[in-house]
């Protein structure tokens, strides 16, 4: 490997690092350096959170540790196989980087993987002495998220939970076949023991934090995981299911979809085209219809086509609203949280309204149009005191109504992914 500086070193690995779309830092209780103590709080003033417009965040210093790896997946950029500038940083080479970083105020935390070189357990060796000289040695106290490798010692990956926020484990393919396929060297099953065994760390300790205040802090931020998508042949309604899985097995906080990037000299057997990028957006809607709106997996799944893809057009709650009508309208005076959950439009605030303000008087469609950024999405689903859509929920042509006008096309946009 030819010598690089850090300077080249940090180009080659935040730019392998951009594959991982996992960084968000949401969901994790923060650590505090206000009082003169230790570094690193993200409550201080001149600290910002940027997130990028795709709600990826953007406020971490995210990179590998190496891109260099033993293991050829054909998705990855990284591959032994791949053809590509390979660098490595030493875990002390990071450390200074991120307090660097830090200092200056670029980044509120670190987001830390890497490729396997050696073996799976020098490897994780390696990224645990990163987070553990950054919390021992320098007191940081600003955000970690660490990658770790499933193949490694049991008790290494634990250790990443001793001094991460957030671990997280992918399980890179939504089925058993795709990964056999894609990535021949990893192991569904070492990959979801992993990720039980994580479990069952975070919920110790959490027991153990609610008995004694001194118990040590353990991945408070939980673990996440990471899918491709588009990569394979895994529908959506395949991959739904699959996240609603991972998120009722290993208490997941997050399950994040990555549409798959043809990546330069493209092994054999991947697509030629990236899927379109709304299809990991309408994934990410169904996700959050399933966390925080009731749905159920089966619910999502029966909005999709006869190919077991969700729309691109509408929202996955709209699609439902619209294949099954009968459940509409929903009387905004009378229904269950649950009834109301379902309305296109209405969000998780704008239900709690809904039944709070209820509860003193009668709602009008006035009312409601507060409480939503589309009245004309939500009036063909609700009755108030002074509104029935009557005829309107039935109507054949109710999808062409409320579809999103279509913008007008700029000239000098990029051209679309797949352009020829
Ligand atoms: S193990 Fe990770 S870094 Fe190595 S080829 Fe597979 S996905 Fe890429």
């Amino acid at each position: 490997m030819a010598r690089l500086d850090t300077q080249q070193k940090l180009e080659i690995l935040a730019d392998a690092a951009k594959y991982d779309a996992s960084c968000a830092s949401s969901g994790s209780s923060r650590r505090d350096s206000r009082g003169g103590k230790g570094m690193g709080s993200t409550e201080g003033m001149g600290i910002c959170h940027a997130y990028a417009p795709d709600g990826r965040c953007i406020s971490l210093l995210k990179i590998l540790l190496t891109n260099s790896c033993i293991f050829d997946c054909h998705y990855c950029i990284n591959r032994k196989s791949s053809n590509v500038r390979r660098a490595r940083f030493t875990a002390q080479e990071v450390v200074q980087l991120t307090l660097n970083f830090y200092k200056r105020n670029y980044i509120e935390g670190l987001f830390l993987s890497s490729g396997i070189i050696g073996s799976s357990n020098y490897t994780m060796e390696q990224l645990v002495e990163v987070a553990r000289s950054l919390r021992e040695d320098h007191d940081f106290r600003g955000y970690i998220h660490l990658k770790t490798i499933p193949d490694a010692d049991p008790e290494l990956v634990r250790q990443a939970g001793l001094h991460a926020d957030r671990v997280s484990i992918n399980v890179e393919l939504p089925t058993r076949s795709g990964l056999r396929k894609l990535a021949p060297e990893k192991d569904d099953k070492r990959i979801e023991g992993a990720m039980k065994d994580m479990k069952s760390s975070i919920v110790d300790a959490r027991d153990a934090r609610r008995k004694y205040r001194s118990a040590p802090r353990f991945a408070p931020g939980g673990q996440s995981t990471q899918m491709i998508v588009g990569a394979d042949d895994a529908n959506d309604g395949a991959i739904v299911t699959r996240a609603r899985t991972l998120y009722d097995r290993f208490g997941l906080r997050r399950v994040y979809y990555s549409a798959f990037s043809p990546i330069p000299e493209p092994s054999a057997v991947l697509p030629l085209t990236r899927p379109p990028l709304m299809r990991e957006h309408r994934l990410y809607q169904s996700d959050w219809l399933m966390r925080f709106y009731g749905f159920t997996p089966k619910e999502v799944v029966a909005t999709t086509d006869d190919k077991g893809m969700l729309p691109l057009d509408i929202d996955p709650k709209l699609a439902f609203a619209l294949k099954f009508r009968e459940q509409f309208p929903v009387d905004v005076n009378r229904a269950t949280r649950e009834q109301l959950l379902r309305v296109p439009g209405l969000g998780t605030k704008a239900v709690g309204r809904i039944l709070a303000s209820r509860r003193f008087r009668s709602l009008r469609l006035d009312d409601i149009a507060r409480l939503t950024v589309s009245l004309k999405k939500v009036r063909p689903f609700i009755v108030t005191a002074d509104w029935r859509p009557t005829l309107l929920t039935d109507r054949a042509n109710l999808k062409a109504l409320l579809m999103p006008a279509p913008a007008q096309l700029d000239l000098f946009a990029p051209p679309p992914a797949n352009a020829a």
